[in-house]
């Protein structure tokens, strides 16, 4: 059986910070990533290769063992469902939030409100849970737009540092979840590649930040 290992990430924050993490256990593209429009690279240790995809991708490969490793952020695993995959560690990176947001001043007069999301499973749920009626609007991008144009009353979106939002006219109101990237590992993988795997997952825990 092959004892090679394929890591699949997303270009972005995710690669950004987690390229330092697998240097740090001895694992680094013999390509620029960033400047190379590859999306298989072999690294230096001569087993392992990263594929570079969209983030909600990631869960795909891994669930199908086309990749048997993935960081993939925790909202797209809220989002998309987790099943087929086990979530081994928190990596602490990409952090933001999860929240609805509104234009500055909104207040719900208590009808059916519209949100715009492309986390629509997301919203649905939370609103559900606080019996709120709500009609999601499923959008791909510029959710802060949405409000201004009278398509919604609300949105579901990911904040960092608040500045998308307040460019907008728009303020944070609930967080509905703390993100982060995760590794994901495809579970027949675990059990037929256990000690590389493992050996993987230990490692990255030991160079991890202090939390
Ligand atoms: P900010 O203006 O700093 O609040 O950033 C908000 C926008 O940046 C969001 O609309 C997201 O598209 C993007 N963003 C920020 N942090 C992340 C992250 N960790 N993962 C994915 N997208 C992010």
């Amino acid at each position: 059986m092959s004892e090679s290992l394929t890591i699949a990430l997303t270009k972005g924050r995710i690669l950004k910070e987690t390229l330092p993490l697998l240097a740090s256990v001895g694992i680094e593209p013999l390509d620029d990533v960033d400047r190379s429009r590859k999306l298989i690279f072999d690294t230096t240790h001569s087993d392992v290769r990263l594929v570079i995809i969209r983030g909600t991708d990631v869960p795909t490969y891994v669930r199908h063992g086309a990749a048997d490793v993935g960081v993939v952020g925790k909202d797209i695993l809220l989002e998309h469902g987790a099943e087929g995959l086990y979530e081994p560690l928190d990596l602490g990176i990409a952090r933001c939030r999860l929240m609805t947001a509104g234009p500055v001043g909104w207040r719900s007069d208590g009808a059916r409100i519209r949100v715009a999301t492309k986390f629509v499973n997301i919203a649905r749920r939370h609103f559900a849970r606080q019996g709120v009626h709500a009609d999601v609007i499923k959008l791909y991008g510029a959710m802060e737009l949405a409000p201004i144009m009278d398509l919604a009353d609300l949105i579901v979106d990911i904040v960092d540092t608040g500045n998308t939002l307040r460019a907008n006219g728009m303020e944070p109101l609930e967080e509905i979840a703390s993100i982060s990237s995760r590794l994901i590992v495809n579970k027949a993988a675990m059990r037929s590649r256990h000690a590389l795997i493992q050996g993987l997952i230990d490692r990255l825990a030991a160079v991890l930040p202090a939390r």
